[in-house]
């Protein structure tokens, strides 16, 4: 790890760390983030590893410009392109339908993303000159209070990054609030830098009480993709009472009986949890639009990442039992 004062030449040494697929925590002007590539899933996947989250959690993209806007999500709502003129740069969070650019691990499997431009000129200069969007969520360990300098970054995940940026302190010192606006209603997913009234006064009344994200408790979000045909956890038993379906199969790292299936996904072919996580939302897309009656995937083992599989596996599952 290095702390390193935001200056020009060292947020140069950050662009590097991203291009290699590293990690770099930066400030923005609400909290510190825990930054990866956002084109990169197994960079992506890294974050989810070192913030020992127990779940995935659809992250942020962080652009820089419209033009970045313009490679990652459609926005054609006249009041998203008010919303956007009005308040980015700063913190106000945009859930948008997200272009296949995208990687499955940044939004755990949606079909939409997460978007802001932060109004902090350290992370816009490293945004701009990785010229992709950055994934981050706060540079916080998981259950821990987000960070508002540099040295809360260092004592809660300092070994595990790269670059920690430092930039002075964060001015807002609370998250993004989140806004999605659907055909037939406005919700406001989460309150946060930008008052409510102040969103309202531009767009209008927004609805989502019954919504509201709690931060505080990411396993209660309703926001979980879950594929669209029943999924199973693979099994001797499982495959003899589904003999005569066609089933794709997802194996961790090496397969087994092939000719018994119609599709078989290997996560990794090394037994690596990180390029599992990275690839596994991708894999269910990838499945369930095939046409086939069941998948049956392979549990892996609840170490690491592999907790974090395990959670988002078995909640698809459940919905199927
Ligand atoms: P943080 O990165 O800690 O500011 O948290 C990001 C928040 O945005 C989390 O509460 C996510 O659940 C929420 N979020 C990210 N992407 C989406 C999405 N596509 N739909 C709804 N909420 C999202
Ligand atoms: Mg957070």
């Amino acid at each position: 790890m290095k702390l390193l004062e935001a200056t020009t030449e060292n947020i140069n040494s950050a662009v590097q760390v991203l291009k290699d697929g590293g990690l770099v925590a930066f400030p923005t002007e609400t909290v510190y983030g825990i930054g990866a590539n956002g084109f990169d899933p197994i960079a992506v996947a890294k974050i989810f590893e070192v913030k020992k989250r127990p779940a995935f959690n659809p992250l942020i993209l962080h652009i820089s410009s419209i033009e970045m806007l313009d490679k990652i999500a459609e926005y054609s709502n006249s009041k998203i392109k008010f919303l956007i003129d009005k308040f980015w740069p700063g913190p106000l969070t945009l859930i948008l339908p997200k272009k296949e650019i995208v990687p499955y691990i940044v939004t755990s499997g949606l079909e939409t993303v997460a978007v802001r431009m932060p109004n902090n000129k350290v992370a816009l200069e490293l945004i701009s000159k990785l010229g992709k969007p950055i994934a981050a969520p706060s540079a916080n360990s998981f259950s821990r209070l987000s960070p508002t300098k540099a040295e809360h970054v260092v004592n809660q995940l300092g070994e595990n990054i790269d670059i920690i940026l430092d930039g002075g302190n964060c001015q807002v010192g609370v998250e993004s609030t989140i806004i999605e606006i659907l055909e037939d209603k406005q919700l406001i997913l989460r309150p946060g830098g930008i008052p409510t009234e102040e969103i309202e006064k531009a767009i209008g009344k927004l609805s989502g009480s019954e919504n509201v994200i709690n931060p505080n408790s990411p396993g209660q979000l309703q926001i979980h993709y879950a594929p669209k045909i029943p999924i199973k956890f693979y099994s001797e038993s499982e495959l003899e009472a589904n003999k005569n379906k066609k089933i794709g199969v997802i194996f961790f790292n090496e397969s087994k009986f092939e000719n018994h299936f119609d599709v078989i996904k290997i996560l990794s072919k090394t037994g690596d949890l990180r390029e599992a996580a990275s690839k596994l939302f991708a894999f269910l897309h990838e499945l369930e639009n095939l046409n086939l009656d069941l998948i049956l995937v392979e549990p892996v083992e609840k170490s690491n990442l592999g907790i974090a599989i395990m959670d988002r596996l078995t909640k698809a599952v459940n919905k199927y039992l």
